[in-house]
């Protein structure tokens, strides 16, 4: 990591890609994941962590392609189990700072029980949802965060279930760090990373994000950059929030630290039951 202080964003980007074995990528023109992607190598270097201390972990999903493409210990998985593999993970080797990529439709469908169980347990991850409203690789299915009334693949005449907030959820559930970013907001996005690696227990980052192919198409987007201006004006800074009227935060979706506590933590918890039962102490 000495290395890594000295260089600059792009050649920070080289130093942590498997460029020369795995590329090109596969995400589309304008899609978000690149950008994000790009936000976490930077939190990584800006905690200053050695690249064989970091796991990233990842289910399936356009989003859970990216640790094919980042040069760190990494295991791409079954759909929506990453953090149930990251929690073994974490359980074996607690030293490693273990990082889980993830979608809405692998995070919050078929692996909504393990989110909120790690929220519950406070074991020591961080997750960084990409949440592009939609299933992306399996072809435009509606996801549990696709707004009502939006267009997918099963949801022709827009969906009418109710989305869920992923920020809420997770608090709701116990996560000790929930922060919503967005792809229009990259540099913002970085420090919330570095933030959510740094605290201590799970941590949930929501990172609103694009995906022009399905969702952007459906819904009558005409481009990625218009799909960043909806990011753009459709957000209110949390700092920003508090001084606005209720009419004016209407729709909006509130970016920045949405919850910052203190719990202990799994695997210390874990480690003491040992300790005390090896010592007769229990
Ligand atoms: Fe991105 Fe959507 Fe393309 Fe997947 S299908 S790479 S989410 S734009
Ligand atoms: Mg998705």
């Amino acid at each position: 990591m000495e290395k890594a202080r000295e260089l600059n964003p792009s050649e920070l980007m080289h130093e942590y890609l498997r460029h020369k074995k795995r590329f090109p990528h596969l995400w589309c023109s304008g899609c978000g994941i690149g950008t994000i992607m790009g936000a976490i190598i930077r939190a990584i270097a800006d905690c200053e962590l050695d690249r064989d201390s970091v796991v990233m972990v990842s289910g399936i999903g356009c989003s859970s392609r990216m640790p094919i493409y980042v040069d760190f210990n990494t295991l791409h998985t079954t759909h929506g189990r990453p953090i149930a593999f990251a929690t073994g993970i974490k359980l074996a080797r607690p030293e490693l700072e273990v990082i889980v990529v993830t979608g809405d439709g692998d995070v919050a469908a078929i692996g909504g029980n393990h989110l909120i169980h790690a929220c519950r347990r406070n074991i020591n991850l961080t997750v960084v949802c990409i949440n592009n409203n939609i299933y992306g690789m399996t072809g435009g299915q509606a996801s549990p965060t696709t707004p009502q009334g939006k267009v997918a693949t099963t949801a022709r005449y827009g969906d009418f279930e109710r989305a869920f907030d992923l920020c809420d959820l997770t608090a709701g559930a116990g996560a000790v760090f929930v922060a919503r970013g967005a792809v229009y907001y990259a540099r913002q996005l970085e420090k919330l990373v570095a933030q959510a690696i740094r605290k201590k227990g799970f941590a949930f980052v929501d990172v609103i994000s694009q995906c022009p192919t399905y969702y952007g198409r459906f819904n009558k987007f005409k481009s990625p950059v218009e799909m960043l201006y909806w990011q753009r004006d459709n957000t209110v800074n949390v700092k920003a929030a508090p001084k606005m009227k209720p009419e004016e935060l209407e729709g909006k979706l509130i970016t920045g630290v949405l919850a910052d506590r203190d719990y202990p933590e799994f695997t210390e918890l874990y480690d003491e039951l040992i300790a005390d039962l090896a010592a007769g102490r229990k």
